[in-house]
């Protein structure tokens, strides 16, 4: 099976689409989501275009082979046309692009070799075969491709020097032309082999800065934890279950600030990063979610483990030598805990965190309130 499995991504949504958009959508995208433009898609797409393209060449030229009661060529030509047909109903049933592009591809090599040992039509049967290694390197990849392409060649050699002009079915070729033949289809496989790793290249180059920026966009410069956006969007993604957020924030950071320097509490800040996150159990989630407020979710956790790892935490603050230029400053600092579920969706929940993070600070600071 491929890496996509069926049903996998959503189907589209129709609306906005008019029909003509509706019906290329569905017989070239096989309904996937064309917004969400992956590799798998892109590779659907191509297998499938491969197919259809096969289907439309194969079909109206074996008809036309029958047609000139070519009987050999035409039998081929159709038996080809079949098993693209069948490929593409197997691709829109399953999804499944890796076996569907072997489908094509290997029934691919065999019609072109035998198009090149017959002549097909008045000898022109060769001009196809320079699409050849464009589709294998794509399909296959630039390892499998190129293996794939050298034995081609080696088997276009023998046909084109051996096998030419020895039995009465076989086309012949005079020395000009099978050496053009020959060098011109190298030249294109050598060119096709620069374009895919090229493009290879380019679109690893692409997807590595793109997960760069990403992560960029959802890190904390300062802490590098999470900051609001990534956490926010983990917890919107996240499914609705035993999940407890926790609001931190330091008491009193402004007199830090004011006493000791703002360089000071960066510094600050960072440990606290670190000291937070060793209390942070495993699968759950650590931001800074403002100035000197963290936000901590707790997956799979019940109130009363909630309380008890908040309770750490706020100990572990509380008993913690923050040394800074030779000083040694101690800070404290108060908690909102509160769970997120069906009931108490994500913009509630913050809300009510705050409200308890408040009610902390009035009850004297250095307090967990639930
Ligand atoms: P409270 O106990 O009521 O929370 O008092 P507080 O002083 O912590 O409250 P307040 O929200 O008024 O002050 C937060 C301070 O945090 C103000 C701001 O200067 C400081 N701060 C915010 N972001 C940073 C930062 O990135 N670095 C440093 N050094 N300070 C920051
Ligand atoms: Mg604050
Ligand atoms: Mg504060």
């Amino acid at each position: 099976m491929g890496e996509l499995a069926r049903g996998c991504l959503p189907e589209s949504q129709h609306v906005n689409k008019n029909w003509i958009q509706r019906c290329v959508y569905h017989i070239f995208y096989l309904g996937l989501s064309g917004e969400v433009f992956s590799e798998q898609i892109r590779r659907i797409l191509i297998v499938n275009l491969f197919s259809i393209v096969g289907i439309v060449f194969t079909l109206p030229l074996g008809i036309a082979a029958l047609y000139r009661s070519n009987i050999g060529l035409a039998l081929a030509l159709l038996c080809f046309a079949f098993i693209f047909c069948a490929n593409q109903l197997y691709l829109r049933r399953t999804r499944n692009y890796r076996v569907c592009g072997n489908i094509v591809i290997y029934p691919l090599y065999c019609l072109m070799l035998y198009l090149v040992f017959t002549g097909g039509v008045s000898g022109t049967g060769y001009v196809w075969i320079f699409c050849v290694p464009a589709v294998s390197l794509f399909i296959q990849g630039i390892k499998r491709g190129i293996i794939e392409m050298i034995i081609f060649t080696l088997l276009l050699i023998v046909i084109l020097y051996f096998f030419s002009n020895i039995y009465g079915m076989a086309f012949h070729y005079d020395a000009d032309l099978r050496f053009r033949v020959l060098a011109s289809f190298i030249v294109v496989f050598f060119l096709s082999t620069i374009y895919e790793y090229s493009m290879r290249r380019f679109n690893e180059a692409l997807r590595h800065s793109s997960r760069l920026l990403q992560e960029q966009a959802e890190t904390d410069p300062l802490t590098q934890l999470l900051n609001r956006r990534g956490m926010q969007q983990r917890l919107e993604d996240a499914e609705a279950g035993a999940l407890h957020l926790v609001l931190i924030d330091v008491d009193y950071f402004k007199n830090i600030n004011d006493q000791y320097g703002h360089d000071c509490g960066d510094f600050i800040l960072r440990t606290l990063a670190d000291l937070i996150a060793k209390e942070l159990p495993e699968g759950g989630w650590l931001s800074r979610w403002g100035g000197e407020e963290f936000l901590l979710a707790l997956r799979e956790t019940d109130s009363s483990q909630a309380i008890e790892i908040a309770e750490k935490i706020r100990q572990a603050i509380e008993n913690y030598d923050f040394h800074y230029d030779q000083q040694d400053i101690h800070i404290t600092a108060s908690f909102g805990i509160v769970p997120l579920g069906t009931e108490n969706p994500l913009n509630i929940a913050l809300k009510v965190a705050d409200r308890l993070l408040y009610q902390a600070k009035d009850a004297g600071r250095n307090n967990i309130c639930v």
